[in-house]
């Protein structure tokens, strides 16, 4: 701390980012990366874009990656907006649609970045229990609110809501913003965006980090009405008006073209999901249902802080949160087949 600090900077307390080892023997199962690299056809187009080109500014608007992602989804460009990774994108979403003084509602086991933009932009919030089995409870987000958000499936936990109760969840709350994110739907989930010409409320984001194996180039979206984007869309001129550089606009823009490469890492993932799942729980665990690129699971015996290290020490890095109520899991990322045998022998030689 620091005289030249404002009171503001004091009292904030920031995020806490997964760890991002210097070692790169590793077998790093912690931070929800993908174990399948980019598409090759999307590599092949940042290359085409180290060039001269790189003195001159990117598009600001970024319209050829917002025309793939209008295109994907059968939305108008209108209806999209681009930022460096989604957690820029939910920055600007809480700074312009969440700031009403009211509370802003989302579950208590969450990403753990939501409490940070609350205190980033003076937003009082309620973070409501899940249920016994980890669920969101739809019906106790029926009370006064400043807006809604929650990840589908949720972090870290994997569960994901179907449709039907985010449509329930919805016409309860027609006048503030419910923010869906959606940074894992691929794995498994099926995406609101199917609801945003439905409910002028509606906000979801995503990731390139996760599904399209590019978390190094940083970008996330937004689709909902152009209303919510015209928002957000301020809020980005007034910050960074070039967020996305010329590599990003062009690789963003052919991995959501690369359809083939993208469903076959996906369903890779998903295979090697329910694989571990199994070899998990012969092993003990218990494992929460996932629709996501990870698991989180508790074994009955064994404390998941200990558990954490010894694994580490077989080097295998995983993510535990001591935050109480989930202080007995681990959340493991599904790595590749030969990433996943090498916990499991891990886990097999520590239990
Ligand atoms: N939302 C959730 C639920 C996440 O787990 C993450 C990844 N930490 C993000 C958003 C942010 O992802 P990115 O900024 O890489 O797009």
């Amino acid at each position: 701390m620091s005289k030249f600090w404002s009171p503001f900077v004091k009292d904030l307390v920031p995020y806490v980012p997964g760890e991002q080892p210097k070692l790169a023997k590793l077998v790093k199962l912690n931070t929800n990366e993908n174990p399948y690299g980019p598409s090759p056809k999307a590599i092949a187009a940042m290359q085409a874009e180290l060039n001269d080109s790189l003195r001159l500014y990117p598009d600001p608007n970024s319209d050829r990656l917002k025309q793939a992602v209008a295109d994907y989804y059968g939305v108008s460009t209108a209806q999209v907006f681009v930022g460096n990774g989604s957690d820029e994108v939910l920055a600007h979403a809480f700074h312009g649609l969440f700031q009403h003084g009211q509370p802003l509602l989302f579950p208590d086991v969450t990403y753990s970045f939501y409490p940070v933009y609350c205190g980033l932009y003076g937003i009082p919030y309620e973070a409501l229990p899940l249920d016994e089995q980890f669920q969101i409870r739809v019906e106790d987000y029926a009370r006064p609110n400043g807006g809604i958000i929650f990840p589908n499936p949720n972090a870290p936990t994997g569960c994901a809501l179907g449709l039907d109760a985010i449509e329930r969840l919805l016409k309860a709350n027609p006048d503030t913003v419910v923010l869906v994110d959606e940074a894992y739907i691929d794995f498994g989930g099926e995406t609101a965006i199917k609801l945003v010409d439905r409910y002028p409320n509606l906000l979801v984001t995503q990731t390139l980090s996760k599904s399209r194996s590019l978390a190094g180039l940083r970008v996330g979206l937004a689709v909902g009405h152009p209303d919510l984007i015209e928002a957000l869309e301020r809020i980005k001129n007034s910050f960074n008006s070039y967020p996305l550089d010329r590599m990003a606009i062009a690789g963003a823009a052919v991995a959501f073209e690369d359809k083939a490469y993208f469903q076959q890492t996906c369903q890779a993932v998903i295979a090697s999901r329910e694989a571990l799942v199994a070899a998990m729980s012969g092993l003990g665990f218990e494992v929460l249902p996932s629709a996501a690129n990870f698991v989180f699971a508790r074994h009955p015996q064994r404390d998941a802080a200990e558990l954490a290290a010894a694994l580490r020490e077989h080097g295998v890095i995983v993510r535990h949160f001591k935050q109480q109520r989930i202080a007995q899991f681990l959340r493991i990322t599904i790595g590749a087949p030969e990433q996943n045998q090498a916990l499991l022998d891990a886990l097999g030689t520590i239990l």
